[in-house]
């Protein structure tokens, strides 16, 4: 899949799956910018990794949750690159609990992040995507969204909120030769699932059809396919790749 010469644009790439979005795109020939928040260090590394590769790479410290933060993202890679044709909505977190012991602190930081963040960037590039008429977007969603898991309230809303969000645009913008889609991973081996006990580990594994957790590399592929021109008449879906984990 060619990403030659295109300018991608990645919120929360330092780590997980995020990074190997970064590194995929980059290989496939694209130019990288990308947001995180806390990670300095592997925010650097990941940038001088890519620079590597003969593409441009640029990280910047930004909050997904701050509008103002990421409109000034968006516009300094618009001057720096040349252009945006490729937004990836990934940057999320979880604060998983009961809703009984929820704490609307818990609620807000998923939502805003997860949700609010994937308005900031969409809302800060699409204008962008409609002078030039072209772009695409890509969200990064969950199983959770669409099956809905128990003390993920604040996050199953969040990512259903992105399916919804992918499909109204989707129609929205289509006559401007812009394809949003969603993908939605199933459990992937990142810091995410760090706090996740090793026995409650073990028992999501025994659900998994294929018997294993997957591979940032894995979404990663996907990704890749779904930003490049081989996906041209594909709009408006969200992809699930799970390892079977939702088949019903
Ligand atoms: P991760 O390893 O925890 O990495 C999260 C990334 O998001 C980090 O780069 C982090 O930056 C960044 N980030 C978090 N809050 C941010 C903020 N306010 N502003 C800017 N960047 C921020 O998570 P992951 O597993 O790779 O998840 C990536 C996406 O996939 C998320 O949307 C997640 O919901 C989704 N997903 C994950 C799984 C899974 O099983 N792992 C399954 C389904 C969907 P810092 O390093 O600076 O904190």
């Amino acid at each position: 899949m060619s990403l030659k010469n295109k300018i991608a644009i990645i919120s929360g790439a330092s780590r997980g799956i995020g990074r190997a979005i970064a590194v995929e795109l980059a290989e496939a020939g694209a130019n990288i910018s990308f947001n995180y928040l806390h990670s300095d260090e592997q925010a650097k590394a990941l940038e001088e990794e890519i620079k590597k590769m003969n593409v441009n790479a640029r990280a910047f410290k930004a909050d997904i949750k701050d509008y103002e933060a990421v409109r000034l993202w968006v516009d300094e890679t618009r001057e720096l690159f040349g252009g945006i044709d490729i937004v990836i909505n990934n940057a999320g977190v979880t604060r998983d609990k009961a809703l009984a012991l929820m704490d609307p602190a818990d609620w807000h930081e998923v939502i805003s992040t997860n949700l609010d963040g994937t308005f900031n960037l969409s809302r800060a590039s699409i204008v962008t995507f409609i002078k030039q008429k072209s772009g695409v977007i890509l969200n990064i969603s969950s199983v959770s969204g669409i099956t809905g898991l128990p003390r993920q309230t604040n996050y199953s809303a969040s990512k259903a909120g992105m399916i919804g969000f992918t499909k109204a645009l989707a129609k929205e913008v289509a006559s401007y030769n812009i394809r949003v889609n969603a993908v939605a991973p199933g459990f992937i081996e990142t810091d995410m699932l760090k706090s996740l006990k090793e026995e409650h580990k073990s028992r999501i594994i025994e659900q998994i059809p294929s018997s294993r957790l997957g591979k940032p590399e894995e979404i990663a592929e996907l990704v890749s396919f779904l930003a490049s021109d081989s996906a041209s008449y594909i709009t408006g879906q969200t992809f699930v790749i799970d390892g079977g984990l939702s088949i019903i």
